[in-house]
């Protein structure tokens, strides 16, 4: 099933995804198809730039940050030269994350680009059809399939899968505020994990709940290493001031949201809908199960959240679209990093708390934030 925001999704060919998301790890590496026609057609200046790597993957050179065929125009040369099927897969597909799964081809989206987030903002509601991919894209290898050797269980994932449309169609139902769906979500993804754990919003749980945001914030700050989430990590570390009440209390977080946010809230509530639409089909939620995949996308909403009321007090001005836009991408840039998702670190963290009580600080976290 694909939605419409990612047939929507057009690259305005920024270079941003070249110089920073896509070159880290082995990201950049050359699939088998592109490889054999490079090669057999002997393209020399693609094939000078191909280097092995220690785990002998071929991939594309990167020279500092940036991939070796991004041109001073901010253009590929790969695609402008030779064309689009000369790319390896991950720039076809990037910032489409696409999982075979067995419910068929799984296509989110990635929020570090920002045409990304505009399609969210474009589409007004995500609808889905299974219509083929014929010209939107065409992936040579490019997959993520389940493989015996995955420690997912995949009794869970079946569920999940009978889970999916209903909840995303629960999610979409707009007789209800976002933050009483969000809940019944939150009930559902509980009762769906065989959690008999249940949503309360006492000052105790509400507490915990920051508590464990504010572990996941600490153990993501002290993660970043790169030159490319630094910012982003930089904005992180002013969200843990919130919480920690160092530098902002909670109460004063609470009426910025009042003075910035909550008038036009309304107005924009379905960008981040679409954005928790987007997150429900990617391959964290179902590979994870249900309460795990809504904590952690809470804790993304949540953080989204802050984000937002911090941008709209900093440049002291109500809600809009850039100010969404700058938040969702901080976020995602922030957590993310580049196409790793969550890190090891933070899965740690939720099953050190128990997925469960997680699930349970979560939903709360969202009703308060
Ligand atoms: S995929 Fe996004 S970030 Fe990358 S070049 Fe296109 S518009 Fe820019
Ligand atoms: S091959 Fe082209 S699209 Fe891919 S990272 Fe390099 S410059 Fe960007």
């Amino acid at each position: 099933m694909i939605g419409s925001h990612v047939r929507a999704f057009r690259c305005r060919a920024c270079g941003y995804c070249c110089y920073r998301n896509k070159v880290w790890d082995s990201y950049l590496a050359v699939d088998e198809g592109t490889l054999a026609k490079i090669t057999g057609e002997g393209i020399e200046d693609i094939t000078k730039n191909i280097c092995t790597t220690q785990n002998q993957v071929k991939q594309l050179k990167c020279s500092g940050n940036q991939c070796s065929f991004l041109n001073k125009n901010n253009l590929c040369h790969i695609n402008l030269q030779y064309g689009y099927e000369y790319l390896p897969d991950a720039c076809k597909s990037y910032p489409r994350i696409i999982g075979v799964s067995t419910r068929g081809l799984e296509i989110s989206l990635v929020f570090l680009c920002r045409e990304a987030i505009k399609t969210i903002i474009s589409q007004n509601k995500i609808t889905f059809s299974d219509e083929k991919l014929t010209d939107l894209i065409l992936p040579n290898n490019y997959h993520y399939e389940l493989s015996s050797d995955d420690e997912y269980d995949l009794q869970l994932i079946k569920k999940y899968f009978e889970f999916l449309p209903k909840a995303i169609e629960g999610l979409q139902n707009r007789c209800l505020p976002l933050k009483q769906r969000l809940l019944i979500l939150g009930e559902e993804s509980l009762r769906l994990s065989e959690c008999t754990e249940t949503i309360n919003f006492s000052a105790t749980s509400i507490r915990d709940s920051l508590g464990i945001l504010k572990e996941i914030i600490i153990s993501r700050i002290g993660e970043a290493d790169t030159d490319y989430t630094e910012p982003y990590i930089d904005n992180l570390k002013k969200i843990r001031g919130i919480i920690d009440d160092n530098t902002l209390s909670l109460a004063e977080y609470l009426r910025i949201k009042e003075t910035f946010i909550d008038r036009e809230y309304d107005k924009y509530e379905y960008i981040l809908e679409n954005y928790l639409v987007n997150f429900m089909t990617t391959n964290i939620y179902f590979f994870n199960g249900a309460a795990f995949g809504y904590t952690m996308m809470m804790l993304l909403l949540a953080s989204i959240q802050l984000f937002m009321a911090g941008y709209a007090a900093f440049y002291r001005r109500s809600l809009d679209e850039e100010i969404i836009i700058l938040a969702i991408q901080n976020v995602d840039t922030a957590f993310f990093g580049h196409m790793n998702w969550f890190s090891s670190k933070i899965t740690a963290i939720i099953k050190k708390h128990g997925i469960c009580h997680s699930a349970k600080m979560a939903a709360a976290l969202g009703q308060v934030l």
